[in-house]
């Protein structure tokens, strides 16, 4: 046969495998693959009934293939539903697979039962389990009775009670609320004790914030896969809210060539989007295991990184291997 045919038989195995309709997939398992681990995060709007515009941003996005899409979880309200309405649309009807999100903000232990059989209903095998942020009106968290004070309580919940593959937030600069560092890390290790399978990372713009924390993650005992976040930087001002919210520095030449340049967003998009590039092409030559994108509810950046980047998702694990006989 012609090495330019393809077989019937192999575009349905292709179709098969990249297909998630109607099939339950744990995120642990794409890590186990050959491949590198592409994902975009998503956000309920803010208004209710204005998702046409998200899943119009989600069927671009999709087009870059990820292997997931994560949606976020508010702090209350009205975006909670929205959030399993979202990942269900996503899971059972864009057929991309779903990470949604879940954090023990006012939820007592019912309620999550509930929202995990809900899950389960949906076909959604995969939570990414989180405390979550103070309500908007608080300071500091407060355990809502009956309910989880930390992460890792809610991982060794939803553990027990059924088989979801189950992620965790990390943070290469350090927790905001933790400024010792090694005790940040015993909570990280907490939390994948209890029986979390792979760490997706808060957003950081120095690549070095994340080798050390990987190597001092490693060096604890932590084996699963630890996911960057990456955010690709459009407009000044937000980026330099949500980085001091977070607790991720913006290294000072990048912060001055943004400020340079802040009023002219077309400006700072591609220097957002060059560095996001920079960082991705250094992380990839540095093994890791997949690239998570902040992707703010557009496409158009992820997309044009992606583009850049232009990967061989394949390829690249199995010319990773060679070079460094199998760590990964
Ligand atoms: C990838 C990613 C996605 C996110 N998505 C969302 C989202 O959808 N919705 C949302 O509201 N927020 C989200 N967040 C933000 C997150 O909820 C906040 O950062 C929150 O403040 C901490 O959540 P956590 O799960 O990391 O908490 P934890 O792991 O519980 O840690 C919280 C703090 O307590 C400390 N700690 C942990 N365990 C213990 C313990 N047993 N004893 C004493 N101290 C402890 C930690 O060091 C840390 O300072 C996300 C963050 C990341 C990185």
């Amino acid at each position: 046969m012609h090495a330019d045919i393809v077989s019937p038989e192999s575009l349905l195995s292709d179709f098969l495998e990249t297909n998630t309709l109607g099939k339950a997939m744990k995120i642990k398992d794409f890590f186990r693959k050959e491949t590198l681990v592409l994902s975009f995060e998503v956000f309920p709007p803010m208004r209710e009934g204005s998702t046409a515009g998200l899943f119009t941003t989600i069927d671009q996005l999709v087009m870059a293939e990820p292997d997931f899409i994560s949606v976020t979880y508010g702090a209350g309200g009205s975006t909670q539903e929205m959030t399993f309405e979202i990942a269900s649309r996503i899971k059972n009807h864009v057929g991309t697979e779903v990470l949604t999100h879940l954090t023990c903000v006012n939820a007592a232990t019912e309620d999550i039962t509930g929202i995990l059989d809900h899950l389960g209903r949906e076909n959604i095998k995969n939570i990414l389990a989180l405390r979550g942020d103070p309500p908007k009106a608080e300071t500091s968290f407060t355990k809502c009775a009956g309910g989880f004070g930390y992460a890792n309580e809610l991982v060794e919940f939803i553990k027990a009670r059924d088989d979801f593959s189950i992620g965790v937030a990390g943070y290469p600069e350090g927790h905001v609320e933790c400024p010792d560092l090694d005790k940040d890390l015993d909570h990280l290790k907490r939390k994948v004790d209890a029986g979390a399978d792979f760490i997706i990372t808060q957003l950081f713009f120095d690549n070095d914030d994340f080798y050390r924390f990987r190597d001092r993650a490693v060096s604890r005992g932590i084996p699963v896969p630890i996911v960057p976040g990456i955010f690709p930087i459009f407009n000044f001002k937000q980026i330099a809210r949500i980085a001091s919210l977070c607790g991720a520095a913006i290294p000072g030449p990048l912060f001055d060539r943004l400020s340079a340049v802040q009023d002219r967003s077309d400006e700072v998009a591609k220097y957002g989007v060059d560095h996001a590039v920079r960082q991705s092409r250094d992380l990839l030559g540095n093994g890791v295991p997949g690239l998570h994108f902040y992707s703010m509810n557009r496409s158009d950046h992820v997309t044009r990184i992606i583009r850049q980047l232009n990967i061989d998702r394949k390829a690249f694990r199995e010319n990773e291997k060679r070079i460094d006989g199998g760590a990964v």
